[in-house]
């Protein structure tokens, strides 16, 4: 999911509708703005679909009036998967004896079955199947005389992933948990003399389009509390290392956001240069699996001195095949989305250059398409590991069972996606090209790469309840 939040400009909901947008890759289901107006109070907006479609009317963004306002695109991981209802859109909001506050949650609260199941045997009445909503009635519980103290409070007792944007009538207000799994970062609004206004952001991407100048990550572990006397700055949790998502970095981010202090771009392009250093063949051409593998490709192309070309071509309007639901429409999607530049691709060798397997259901069809253009060869270069483990920290893979890695070794899922060859990067591989020189240290893992190594940071607490396996 992404976040946003901004405070202390002239007309918020704007804003957060532009900052959501540049966000949008994060989570296509939903999305909702709320917004605080000192003369009309609190407004909230939650709707289905892209934000360019729900809040870009000036009716609608006239219905949302303040100067401090958050917002939330969603991507469901938890809940009822796939079948987003309106309820479980967030922001969500509560009303406490010292007045409303919303709240917008990237992560997965990995204890939230537990909390829900206890909250409700003690009276709450939750309105959602949300993990966020945990968040709420803990803080109604909470016997803190302000806001941020029973925001505070209430986290403590959530385990996992989170970054949090929230607002009281006055106040803005970002959190991440003590691993600092999701992002979340802190930029300046130039308002063009008076008071400066203050964005709060998953993304830097979201800052760009709103203007905004990029100050700092939110630390791990920190909590600030923005209004009209600037930014309180506190850390409430116990201190822990960072582990920040590494898939951030392959995937999950834009390529143009800037990360643990360097472009995504950038950064992506070191990780093809070292696939093409570990995993060299002889080739023709090195193609990209758009737009997730642009990057990488790039990096494998100058590294290997193969020539890159644009062998698959995307249609800029379909979303992004994961997020698709259900497995009838992502096995569509694929063809929806990518097609083959044939002219390219007839005769020639072809490494194809991808983010990452996960069912394998992309390269099989990508494969097949590649194939059908008279591809002489096709050599499949993956620029993460093996997805071997679901993710439980807010990236939505599937259960285990269903990820090819987790049951089947490199050799046999290159039969079963039936190329000539097939090579993940080294999970030492990647932490280098993310700027750790030394590789991944077992004993103190700078990231969180749970979903390559099965060294889960939080103990999915829920999961294990059900059964899971560690
Ligand atoms: P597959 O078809 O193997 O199940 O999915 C792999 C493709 O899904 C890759 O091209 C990758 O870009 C895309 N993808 C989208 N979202 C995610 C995600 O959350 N996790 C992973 N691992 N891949 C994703
Ligand atoms: Fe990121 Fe993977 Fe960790 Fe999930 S398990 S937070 S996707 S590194
Ligand atoms: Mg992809």
């Amino acid at each position: 999911c992404g976040v946003f939040g901004v405070i202390g400009v002239a007309d918020a909901a704007s804003f957060v509708a532009l900052g959501l947008h540049a966000l949008q890759h994060r989570g296509q289901e939903a999305g909702g703005i709320v917004t605080h107006d000192a003369g009309t109070g609190f407004h909230s907006d939650r709707r289905m679909g892209y934000v360019r479609d729900n809040f870009t009317s000036p009716e609608v963004i006239a219905g949302l009036p303040g100067s401090l306002g958050i917002g939330h695109v969603r991507y469901s991981t938890a809940g009822h998967k796939g079948q987003t209802a309106i309820r479980d859109v967030q922001p969500f909001f509560g009303e406490f004896s010292m007045g409303g506050a919303a709240v917008a949650h990237n992560g997965n609260i990995t204890n939230a079955n537990a909390l829900r199941k206890e909250l409700i045997a003690r009276g709450s009445i939750f309105q959602s199947s949300s993990d966020t909503e945990c968040i709420i009635h803990l803080m109604a519980r909470s016997m803190g005389a302000t806001i941020p103290d029973r925001m505070e409070e209430a986290l403590r007792k959530v385990e996992g992933a989170f970054s949090v944007v929230a607002m009281t009538r006055t106040k803005l207000i970002g959190v991440r948990d003590p691993l600092g799994v999701r992002p979340l970062v802190l930029g300046r609004i130039d308002t063009g003399g008076g008071a400066p206004g203050w964005a709060l952001a998953s993304e830097t991407c979201a800052l760009d389009i709103i203007g905004a100048t990029y100050l700092r990550e939110i630390a791990p572990g920190e909590m600030v509390v923005i209004s009209d006397e600037g930014v309180e700055s506190h850390f409430p949790f116990r201190q822990k290392r960072q582990r920040f998502c590494i898939f951030e970095h392959v995937y999950f981010s834009r390529p143009d956001s800037i990360q643990g202090g360097r472009s995504v771009y950038e950064t992506r392009e070191a990780i093809g240069v070292e696939l093409a250093k570990e995993a060299p063949v002889e080739a023709d051409l090195v193609c990209p699996v758009p737009d997730s593998g642009t990057p990488a490709a790039i990096g494998y192309a100058r590294q290997s001195g193969i020539p890159y070309g644009m062998g698959i071509v995307r249609n800029q309007y379909m979303g992004r095949t994961f997020i698709e639901p259900t497995e009838q429409i992502r096995n569509m999607g694929v063809r929806l989305k990518l097609n083959v530049n044939r002219a390219l691709i007839r005769g020639k060798r072809v490494i194809l250059v991808d983010d990452s397997v996960v069912r394998g259901t992309t390269s099989r069809k990508i494969k097949e398409m590649i194939l059908d253009a008279g591809a002489a060869e096709v050599h499949f270069r993956i620029a993460s590991p093996p997805t071997a483990w679901p993710c439980f920290y807010g990236v939505d893979t599937p259960e285990r069972s269903k990820l090819l890695a987790a049951t089947m070794s490199e050799d046999e899922m290159r039969d079963h996606l039936g190329v000539d060859s097939l090579r993940f990067i080294s999970l030492d591989g990647l932490y280098r090209a993310v700027g750790e020189a030394g590789g991944r240290d077992p004993a103190r893992p700078a990231y969180c790469d749970a979903c390559f190594s099965g060294d889960y940071p939080v103990a999915p607490s829920d999961m294990i309840d059900r059964g899971f396996e560690l």
